[in-house]
């Protein structure tokens, strides 16, 4: 079942970033990417859809959709993702911004780099 959160996010990636869908699929070997997008509308159409899947739409699911809206990984503060200063993801209620402003990073990395920029002009 996807949260509040999670609905959101896919939301924002389908209207603004469906590339992020397709490119995804298409480094897994997905041949039908627009498969991704439509089990992405899929589950933005009604929260109880998660459950109704087919078994060929949870394989889109596990291997394009989740990793996009589940545990996402902080770029780090420049760029290393190894340089977090956060927990290594990036918030839920982070993600939309993170994919609309193409920002990678967690609240404590962009917060630190800020710091950073702001004692060093
Ligand atoms: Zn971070």
């Amino acid at each position: 079942m996807l949260n509040e959160n999670q609905i959101e996010i896919l939301k924002s990636i389908v209207d603004d970033n469906k590339e992020l869908i397709i490119d995804l699929a298409k480094s897994n070997n997905i041949p039908n990417s627009d498969a991704s997008v439509g089990v992405a509308k899929f589950l933005i159409a009604d929260a109880g859809n998660f459950s109704k899947m087919s078994k060929d739409q949870k394989y889109h699911y596990e291997n394009i959709i989740e990793p996009l809206i589940n545990d996402v990984p902080c770029e780090g503060m420049i760029g290393e993702s190894d340089l977090c200063m956060g927990n290594g993801f990036i918030d839920e209620e982070n993600l939309v911004w993170a994919y609309r402003d193409q920002d990678m990073r967690c609240q404590e990395c962009i917060g630190e780099k800020n710091r950073w920029n702001a004692n060093n002009p």
